[in-house]
């Protein structure tokens, strides 16, 4: 099989086998440049600062296994802890993918220990309390930790129970998915294996009748932001590929469908070829009632008042209501916060929106009140940057910038520029590649990125859980 058949067998949705098509996409051309390119050592490496003391890094995921490699490589004597509770680790972006039936369950879950030298003291078990004022932590089990420096990277909660009526084990059961749900401390991620059930239990449905189901989205920031409509517009073409439909309806809290114009607009098109999509904005999911099939939003929305002479404009008045929809089929995306033992701790912002989330500053992901802490990752309160893209760009500035406090420069050198990733699978075999950072769009390549392409399904799909698990992971692009 060559790269042609292969885009044939995509575009056509005829099975492929995985292993073949990894196998070309590494001897391509384009893999090969990619994989050389961003392969490169970079300038942090080979033992280049003789600075010490001791660094606990907290967590197990995307964020600390990147720190940790790049900090073992970068100091001549490392004297670094991990906590972490997990043994496998989770390619969570994965999910997506076996959701829709493209990866198998074991495509997305690793060995970790492989990433955490036999130099480093692991520690199995997960922080309880934080103590930064006398830079100490105890774990669940009772063990007291101190450090010279800290680094968070403990990723996101989630909150299922804050829908009332609603449980995580509740999913998989009368037409409740998530793809979301995961066990990361145990290393599962059973919303992947649930979702893909569901994406086959609508499939069935809509053969004999026009099913309505519902995709919802949360107002508290998420990890993958474009995570719920990934699934929409997968599970509606995992239909439309058979002929087969459904009224799908998106309900989110949010106003828009992505936060930067030129991708909104994309998508709006997409939406446009489908046909069968209804976005309800201002609707926050808040109670399910899972025996009758009935999901009841919180629906904020603005009405026009008076018309205001001096001001020559109307009035805009806030109006809330409850709506209550019925549905076959619902994907439910739980609001997520900071895991517990940093929202509780005085790490967290102590008040705003960003409440609980680690309190670091957004350009060199120093902690605003505590200088020896740094976070990466989800648990950064932080505007954007819940990827393991933004994981990925954090991690060098992480370690440059503690690297320059171990070694008492008077200023941090890096800035995290709020770089983020989202490939949204707006179909099966089409992606748009919405890179951006606090400023806009800020693609990797000299390509539209709001143009849905062939090419970035295929790099997503076959390229990057092995430049993940290999490269990202060991700290080497
Ligand atoms: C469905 C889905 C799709 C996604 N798609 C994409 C995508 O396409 N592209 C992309 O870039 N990103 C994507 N992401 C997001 C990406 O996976 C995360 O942003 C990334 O994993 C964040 O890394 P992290 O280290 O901050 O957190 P995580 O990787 O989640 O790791 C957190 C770690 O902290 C540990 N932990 C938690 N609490 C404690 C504690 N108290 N003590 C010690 N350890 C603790 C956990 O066990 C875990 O090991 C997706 C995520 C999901 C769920």
């Amino acid at each position: 099989m060559n790269l042609e058949e292969l885009k044939t067998r995509v575009n056509t949705h005829e099975g492929l086998s995985r292993r073949d098509a990894l196998k070309l996409m590494a001897l391509s051309p384009v893999a090969a440049s990619v994989l050389a390119g961003t392969a490169a050592p970079t300038p942090l490496e080979a033992a280049a600062s003789n600075a010490t003391g001791k660094i606990v890094i907290v967590g197990g995921g995307s964020g600390a296994l990147m720190v940790l490699a790049r900090l073992r490589r970068a100091l001549a004597n490392p004297d670094i802890t991990i906590i972490a509770p997990n043994e496998k680790h989770v390619y969570q972006p994965g999910q997506i993918f076996v959701a829709a039936g493209e990866y198998e369950p074991e495509d997305i879950i690793f060995d970790n220990t492989g990433y955490i030298g036999e130099d480093v003291t692991w520690i199995k078990d997960e922080v309880e309390t934080f103590d930064p004022d006398n830079n100490k932590l105890t774990t669940k089990n009772g063990t007291a930790v101190s450090y010279d420096y800290l680094v968070v990277a403990t990723g996101v909660q989630y909150h299922y129970e804050q829908i009332e009526g609603l449980s995580a084990d509740m999913l998989g059961k009368n037409g409740i998915a998530s793809v979301y749900q995961s066990d990361l401390a145990a290393g599962t991620a059973e919303g992947a294996t649930i979702t893909r059930d569901w994406f086959k239990a609508v499939h069935e449905a809509a053969k004999t009748s026009k099913p309505r189901v519902i995709i919802t989205q949360p107002s508290t920031p998420l990890k993958c932001g474009g995570g719920p409509q990934k699934i929409l517009y997968l599970s509606d073409d995992f239909l439309k590929r058979d002929k087969l439909s459904a009224d799908f309806i998106f309900a989110t809290a949010s106003e828009k469908l992505f936060s930067i114009p030129e991708i909104e607009a994309s998508i709006q098109k997409v939406q446009k070829g489908y046909g069968n999509i209804t976005n309800k904005f201002g609707h926050e999911l808040i109670r399910i009632d899972a025996e009758k099939k009935i999901a009841t939003f919180h629906h904020t929305y603005q009405v026009q008042g008076e018309f205001d002479k001096d001001l020559n404009e109307y009035d805009m008045i806030d109006k809330e209501e409850e709506v209550e929809m019925a549905y076959d089929f619902i994907h439910v995306t739980p609001p997520t916060a900071a895991v517990d033992a940093v929202a509780n701790s005085m790490l967290g912002w102590q008040k705003g929106t960003a409440k609980g989330w680690l309190e670091v500053d957004r350009e060199t992901l120093q902690h605003r009140r505590y200088k020896n802490v740094f976070g990466i990752g989800d648990v950064c309160g932080i505007p954007i940057g819940k990827t393991g893209g933004s994981a990925r760009h954090q991690g060098p500035i992480v370690v440059g910038n503690l690297i320059a406090l171990m070694e008492k420069k008077e200023e941090l050198p890096l800035k995290f520029d709020g770089y983020t990733v989202c490939p949204l699978k707006v179909s099966y075999g089409k992606i748009i590649m919405a890179e951006f950072n606090y400023d806009g769009l800020a693609p990797s390549f000299p390509l539209d990125p709001a143009q849905p392409r062939w090419a970035w399904w295929m790099f997503d799909l076959y390229m990057l859980q092995p430049m993940y698990r290999y490269l990202m992971l060991n700290g080497l692009m």
